[in-house]
């Protein structure tokens, strides 16, 4: 069987040069007659493949120097709780939210202090972003976290709110390295790589040296305090140590094919023939507010539930898989990360104009 068109939210497609390279590595990396996954996280091999990756990110995305950068483990769910054990030196955040992981996020900090919901989309299932240029945020407010892209209900924030002076710290997961970001921006930014770099099991988190301190909250364990691994370079205890080496190719993928501005020209690209055709269709219609729309996952319903249901087995069978919107929200989403390829997309339209025809 060939590969198929996977619009999978997560775990998610990766790019087919990628993943060949790390097959043709997998018995001997490059001389060293081990596969990366049996190779010692202290050896020089490896030292090389995290070094390099630090690097490459780091070029991507323009990271200052007085950044960290960290590979570490729990997935983007273990920082909803890190982030308060470690940010929270007056025991206050202001969170926005625009989704269930902004609110997952919000109800963990809840554990560790005063976490204030300063704005919502709610009201409107989550189908846009809330108006943040002029929110009552804390006086005493440790940081404003937002979620910046919602994998689920298909909205990205097109710009960052006005945190008046306080740490912002974003959730990336699900739009990481698709567009250009400035750093200098934000105290924390970070994302599980499952969405759209790597395999699941490595969370990056770009954070701001003032913000790596011994002052975290009583009890907060070793393992989870950021200086604990910004001290060691990510290399305090075992690293997931093939994530992040596929990460590692993931990033000299993006490089080679024009860094993150192409890739945003790219996604636009990619997106706009979806949702060009979402708003002449008939029978599909995009759940988002136009000026909200994610470039990586774009929900959409028929209105049926019955239909919705024809449409993914049907899509399935397409060889278009993975369509089946979450389970919260129902309807479709297609998730399209950087390593969906266009032909994927446009087989999609192609299939939904076939689709259409035949059921209305
Ligand atoms: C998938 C996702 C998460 C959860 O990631 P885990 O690695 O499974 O904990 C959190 N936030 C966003 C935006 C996501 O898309």
């Amino acid at each position: 069987m060939g590969r198929i068109y996977n619009f999978s939210a997560g775990p998610a497609v990766l790019p087919e040069e990628v993943l060949k390279e790390a097959a043709d590595e997998m018995l001997d990396y490059k001389g060293t007659g081990m596969s990366v996954m049996e190779m010692s996280h202290r050896s020089k091999a490896y030292e090389t493949i995290i070094v390099e990756a630090e690097k490459d990110l780091r070029e991507l995305m323009n990271i200052p120097d007085n950044y960290k950068v960290l590979f570490l483990q729990g997935g983007a769910s273990q920082q909803f709780a890190m982030i308060p054990m470690n940010l929270m030196k007056n025991k206050v955040a202001d969170y926005i939210i625009t989704g269930q992981w902004a609110k997952k996020a919000f109800n963990e900090a809840k554990l560790y202090g005063k976490a204030n919901a300063i704005a919502s989309s709610e009201d409107k299932t989550f189908t846009y972003i809330p108006d943040c240029s002029d929110l009552p945020i804390s006086e005493d407010a440790d940081y404003v976290y937002i979620c910046e892209n919602n994998t689920i209900y298909g909205t990205k924030f097109k710009t960052l709110p006005n945190t008046k002076g306080k740490t912002l710290v974003a959730d990336v997961s699900s739009c990481f390295l698709s567009e250009p970001m400035d750093v200098s921006k934000y105290g924390i930014i970070y994302g599980g790589v499952q969405k759209n770099i790597g395999p699941a099991g490595v969370v990056i988190v770009i954070i701001h040296e003032d913000l790596i301190t011994e002052d975290t909250l009583p009890g907060t364990p070793t393992m989870l305090k950021y200086k604990t691994h910004a001290d060691s370079n990510s290399l305090y205890n075992t690293p997931p140590a093939y994530g992040i080496y596929i990460c590692g190719k993931v990033f000299k993928w993006i490089k080679n094919m024009g860094g993150l501005e192409a890739m945003k020209v790219r996604n636009e690209k990619k997106a706009a023939i979806l949702y060009d055709f979402l708003d002449q269709s008939k029978l599909f219609k995009g759940t988002v507010e136009k000026e909200y729309r994610s470039l990586m996952n774009v929900p959409f319903v028929t209105g049926s539930d019955d239909l919705d249901a024809k449409f993914v087995k049907e899509a399935k069978a397409a060889g278009l898989e993975n369509l089946k919107g979450h389970r919260t929200v129902g309807g479709m989403r297609a998730s399209i990360y950087n390593a969906m390829p266009i032909e994927g997309i446009q087989k999609l339209v192609e299939f939904m104009k076939e689709f259409e025809k035949n059921n209305i």
